[in-house]
């Protein structure tokens, strides 16, 4: 026999994972057919209220024949990273896009927003620089910021008072950003909160960073595309300008993919240095030619973020007052349980009732805050949003 000491993988995965099993915090993916109306493996269906295609993009048939098209025009692959030959005509003319869109000299392609994320934290930030971020910035933000040289600080969840005070605090100090020119300083928060569809205080924040010499970097991933003029997103929404922005395909556009938005300097610092960048394969150009489609829908259809806003009033108006429903100007829409099995059970309830809400739980949102995180899109029909709220008023009753 072998010693478990002598099969420390094994014995440390058995253990992760039984100790997963015990806390209910044990996650599984399930196969699905469909996504707007979701087909489970067995043949059931649910109406999908877990999805991020805010805009009802991902299933568009106008989308659906762009990709086509741009798989007829640009065959399958890019074939190499952008550096080489993987840079092509559909990705510039995407990138151009974008930067005109949300109004910066440059915008630059990563595959994916989490990739984005770490690229930007990795290559900008040096030992000796600061970085605060928002407690509840996406995993992606806080990976890279925990792996990155800077020193990080995290600040409550949209506390303004706490930024300041930190911001004062390191600029106060001998070598920092106020003192030393060389060292900087870098704030981070989402647009819109992922798991809280909440907005943060972009207003507050920039003029907080303008008087601490510091950048201002908003990623967007969940309101481009939902927010502000032609869908421009959170920034445009509060009516500032991001230092540095990224805005993510996955959600509202219905696709794949990420862009940095920055100055000509920034851009061409991360094309020199930013290894996510340069030492991966850029994006099918078939999917950047998709983009751009997505992008003028964005643009150009009002009534998707119109009908958005319109389910959302709905949906608020259906559900019973006492029901902790928390509203919100986005397409996320948290029903906070607390417990992670109780969420569980909610969201099998649901499923029994045909509706498909996902239960969040930790390490994904603070602990004791589990919850169901239904999400709005611009392809809900009323009768969705009726049949969402008649179930929600059952289940949360019970
Ligand atoms: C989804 C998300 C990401 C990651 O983007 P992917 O393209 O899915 O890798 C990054 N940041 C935020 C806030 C997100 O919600």
């Amino acid at each position: 026999m072998i010693c478990s000491t002598m099969l420390p993988f094994k014995h440390r995965i058995e253990k992760s994972l039984s100790e997963r099993k015990a806390q209910g915090l044990y996650r599984q993916r399930t196969c699905l057919s469909r996504h707007q109306q979701v087909v489970d493996c067995k043949g059931d269906t649910f109406v999908n209220f877990s999805s991020n295609d805010y805009l009802g993009l991902a299933q568009d048939p106008e989308l659906v024949k762009a990709w086509q098209q741009g798989l007829t025009l640009f065959g399958t692959g890019s074939g190499a990273s952008p550096l080489v030959t993987g840079f092509l005509s559909a990705h510039h003319e995407l990138e151009t896009q974008l930067a005109d869109w949300l109004g910066y000299e440059r915008a630059l392609l990563f595959n994916s927003g989490f990739s984005a994320n770490q690229a930007l934290l990795f290559t900008l930030l040096e030992k000796g620089d600061v970085l605060l971020q928002d407690k509840l910035n996406h995993a992606s933000l806080m990976e890279a910021g925990m792996l990155s040289p800077a020193t990080m600080r995290r600040f409550s969840h949209n506390d303004m008072s706490a930024l300041q005070r930190t911001l004062s605090h390191y600029s106060e100090l001998p070598g920092n950003a106020a003192n030393q020119s060389n060292n900087a300083t870098m704030v981070v928060t989402e647009g819109v909160f992922s798991m809280d569809g909440d907005l943060s205080p972009l207003a507050e924040m920039k003029t907080l960073c303008r008087e601490h010499n510091s950048w201002l970097v908003v990623d967007d991933a969940h309101g481009c595309g939902v927010l502000g003029e032609q869908g421009r997103g959170s920034c445009n929404h509060g009516k500032i300008q991001a230092d540095l922005l990224v805005v993510t395909f996955g959600k509202a556009f219905g696709l794949q993919g990420a862009a940095i938005l920055c100055s000509e300097e920034t851009a061409e610092y991360l094309v020199q240095f930013a290894r996510h960048f340069i030492y991966s394969t850029a994006m099918p150009p078939a999917q950047a030619y998709a983009l751009s489609k997505s992008c003028q829908m964005i643009r150009q259809d009002q009534w998707r973020r119109d009908k958005l806003l319109e389910l959302s009033e709905l949906l608020s108006d259906r559900v019973d007052s006492d029901i902790d429903l928390i509203s919100t100007p986005t397409s996320i829409k948290p029903l906070i349980i607390g417990d992670s099995d109780k969420a569980i059970a909610a969201s099998d309830e649901l499923k029994q009732r045909g509706i498909w809400v996902s239960a969040i739980r930790p390490p994904t949102v603070p602990a004791n805050t589990a919850r169901l995180r239904i999400t709005l899109t611009a392809a809900h029909s009323r009768a969705d949003i009726e049949k969402l709220a008649t179930a929600i008023n059952e289940v949360i009753h019970d």
